[in-house]
Parts: C-alpha cells; structure tokens; sequence
C-alpha cells in the first residue's frame, strides 16, 4: 500500500489549515491529503451569498489552488479505518498507511432525514444557505417576496443541535427580514422561526441582542418546533411540536438540514457513541490510537462546529502531530474557541466568541466590538476581512493569527 508519514483524511476547512500550519512548521515533512471534491468551499461566505452581500465564486476555490505546497494530494474518497494496522481504505479498494492519522471529514448534512425536502429544494421557493449551489437561490426568494403584492409567509426552521454555525439559521432569516425592511415591505411579510430547540443560542450572553432583534422584524418565534416534511408544489411545510404536528403554507421556506457524524467514522473504530470521531477536547488526540487526531465538524469535541474553531484547532493538532512523530506526548491545548458571526442586519454583527462552557473569549477590545451588541465594525470584520484571513491566513498556516496556547 501507499504510505505517508502523515495523512490528513478531508481537505476542507479543517484538514487544508492542519495541512498548512504542518507544513510551516516542518516544510519538508511527507504529509498527503485525501479529498475526492476538486472544489474547496468558504461556508460562512454562503450566508452572505443568500444575503446578497457575497457573490458565490468568493465561496469557492479549486482544492488544487489551496493545496499547501509540498502537500501530495490523493484523489479519492475514504471508505473506512483499521486504526490498529494504521491503514486508511479508499473507495475502489485502494488504501494507504500512516505514521500519523488526522481526521477531518466533517459532518454530514441528513436532508434525506426531512421527507420531501430534497426533491422541494430549489423551486417553489424552498431553499437554504446550506448549500452551495442554493444559497443564490435564497436571495431571489428575498427579492421575489419584496416584489409580490399582498400577504405573504416566509419560514425559517433549524433543526436539533449540534448542527454547523448554530446561528446560521437565524443569520438567513435576520438577512432577509433587513432587507424587506429596508424596502418597506416587511409589514406585509409574516415570518415565523421555527426551532427544534428552546432557546436563540447556547450562550446566554447573546441572547439579549437576538431577542431585540426579533422583535425589530415581528418575528413569531414557535421553540419546539421541528421540521418533519415539506410538500414543494403545494407550498406547505409540516413541524412536529409537543402538542402534534401542525402544517403551515408558505411563499418562501429557508430549511436547515439535521446534522450527523460522517457514516465513514460513525461506522469505524474511531467514532464515539455519536458517529463523530472521539478525541481528547484539549490535545485532540484520539482516546484509543495515539498516533490518531481529529478536528473541525467530524470530531467529537463540544465547542460551537464554526471554521473558527478549526483554524483554532489547527495549529494545536500541527503542534501535536509533530511531537507524536518524536514518539512524544501532546505539548499544544485547545480551548474549545469557536465563534458565529451572527448577521442581525446587512451592516451589524452580534459577534459570539465563545470557549468551553460559553465562556466569553472576544479576540478584539470591548471598545472596538462588545460581541453581545449589534457592532459595525464585526459586520467590517465579516464582510471585509475574515474571507482574505481565511484564504491567505487559516489556509497558509500564518501563524501570527493563531498562536497554540501552551498545556497547562
Ligand atoms: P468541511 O469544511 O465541511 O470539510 C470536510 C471535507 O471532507 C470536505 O472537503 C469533504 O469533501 C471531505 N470529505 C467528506 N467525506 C469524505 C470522504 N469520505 N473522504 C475524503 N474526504 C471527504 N463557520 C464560521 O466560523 N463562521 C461562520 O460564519 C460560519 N457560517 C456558516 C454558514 C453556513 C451556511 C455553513 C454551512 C457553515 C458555516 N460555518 C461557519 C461552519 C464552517 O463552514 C465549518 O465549521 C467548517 O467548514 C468545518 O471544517 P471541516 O473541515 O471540519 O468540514
């Protein structure tokens, strides 16, 4: 079989900066990433697309062109693990060996689990910003609902947690809501958030801000309400709440998949009862197989599943890979950081920065952005300088952006 002193299994956000952030610190050490998409996609731009504030090519690169130098690439699709023979399986019945595994294949998006969403997608005004190719396709909804005369229904549901950026839900209906106010429009539009869950957000500290907001756009918000099927041509869409299911017509649906652990690591030694592949929450490295690490969406540590949190996670996996490859124990810590951006206009951010156990963590001064207000400078930060960070920092492993704490 093909072997590499370091295999890097998913070339998205997670597996590209642990890659870079390697590569910087040992530029010629034998690392090879295994990704079957030739594309590489910038998720959190997707909101912004769906809010007309982004373009979708700034979402997307060639994974060629992100490829650390030095980096081989393996074009293909993992299949499974034998961890105990430090073998990774590829679809087609190839395989290759390791010195050292790092998981990063992120989490699976489980349309298939809401009946009738799939085919609905994309017509009759069923979309989301969860997926590349729809996120254009919420924005013309916005517009189309602005221009349609007399009452209308827009939806916006989320599912049960943990799911990818917990505010991203909210972020396209809070989009959608400035732009019909701006255009007058909004009195006319009756718009319900409906949440498999009871709260806005995990971290009461945003609470506040994102309930002012709700009131601002005359939101109903139905907590306890789970998407169970959508029926595209008759517009309708069905939620499961305690008292029993209730179905509610609409012109414009945002739907938000249910999320799960990749079936290739639930199906593998790797996973956790969960499907997501269990690692220590501070080294990231596996419980069962020292010479294993995980990070981003796929793994099984309890931050907030943002790109934040892997370009967190990066450099304390680059740090600890390196040192089990000198047969040494873990030396870097994560603190479980991850962060959501939370659009509550097209020009403000509540901007949630957050450890372990909520534990505020603002990168930049309280004068600068309060993270619990509405900030003009956080929608700058979004809109203007996280997508460079992303594609010339988190993806190069320049480090000065994310120095590893030290294990304390
Ligand atoms: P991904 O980036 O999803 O990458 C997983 C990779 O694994 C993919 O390239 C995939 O092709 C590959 N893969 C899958 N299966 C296999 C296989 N069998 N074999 C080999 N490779 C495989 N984060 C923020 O920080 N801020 C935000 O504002 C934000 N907003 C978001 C908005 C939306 C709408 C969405 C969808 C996400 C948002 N996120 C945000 C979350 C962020 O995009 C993810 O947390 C991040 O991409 C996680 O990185 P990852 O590498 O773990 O997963």
């Amino acid at each position: 079989a093909l072997h590499h002193k370091v295999v890097i299994v998913g070339g998205g956000s997670a597996g590209i900066a642990a890659a870079a952030s390697l590569l910087k610190r040992s530029p010629a050490l034998d690392v090879a990433i295994v990704e079957p998409s030739e594309d590489h996609f910038y998720q959190p731009g997707f909101t912004m697309v769906g809010g007309g504030v982004f373009q979708q090519p700034d979402t997307v690169r060639k994974t060629r062109e992100v490829l650390p130098k030095g980096a081989s690439w393996i074009r293909a699709a993992v299949s499974g693990f034998a961890p105990d023979s430090n073998t990774v399986e590829l679809e087609g019945g190839a395989a290759v060996t390791y010195d050292v595994l790092v998981v990063a294949l992120g989490n699976r998006l489980a349309w298939d689990s809401i009946e009738g969403l799939e085919a609905a997608l994309g017509q009759n005004g069923v979309t989301s910003n969860y997926r590349y190719d729809l996120a254009p396709y919420t924005w013309q909804m916005v517009q189309k609902l602005a221009r349609t005369p007399g009452p209308r229904r827009a939806l916006f549901s989320q599912p049960p947690m943990p799911i990818k950026c917990a505010g991203a839900p909210q972020k396209a209906m809070y989009l959608s809501c400035s732009e019909w106010e701006e255009r007058g429009v909004l009195g006319d539009i009756e718009v319900e958030f409906h949440n498999a869950g009871g709260v806005l957000f995990g971290v009461p500290d945003y609470v506040p801000a994102l309930m002012e907001t709700v009131e601002r756009y005359g939101i109903g918000l139905k907590f306890g309400s789970t998407l169970v099927a959508v029926d595209g041509p008759a517009r309708e869409a069905t939620f499961r709440t305690e008292t029993g299911e209730i179905t509610r017509s609409f012109d414009m649906l945002h739907a938000v998949p249910p999320q799960e652990g990749n079936p290739i690591i639930a199906n593998s030694p790797l996973a956790d009862a969960a499907g997501y592949a269990e690692v220590d929450q501070v080294t990231l490295q596996s419980l069962g197989w020292p010479n294993v690490f995980a990070l981003g969406d796929g793994c099984s540590t309890p931050n907030a599943k943002t790109a934040a949190a892997a370009r967190k996670q990066a450099p304390v996996v680059a740090v600890n890979v390196l040192a089990a490859l000198d047969g040494k124990d873990p030396v870097a810590a994560y603190d479980g950081y991850g962060s959501c951006p939370l659009t509550v206009d097209r020009g403000h951010i509540v901007l949630a920065e957050f450890t372990y156990g909520g534990k505020l963590a603002p990168s930049l001064p309280r004068w600068l952005i309060d993270g619990t207000r509405p900030s003009r400078v956080a929608w700058h930060l979004k809109a203007d300088a996280l997508p460079p960070i992303y594609w010339h920092g988190m993806l190069k492993g320049r480090e000065w952006l994310v120095p590893p704490a030290p294990l304390l």
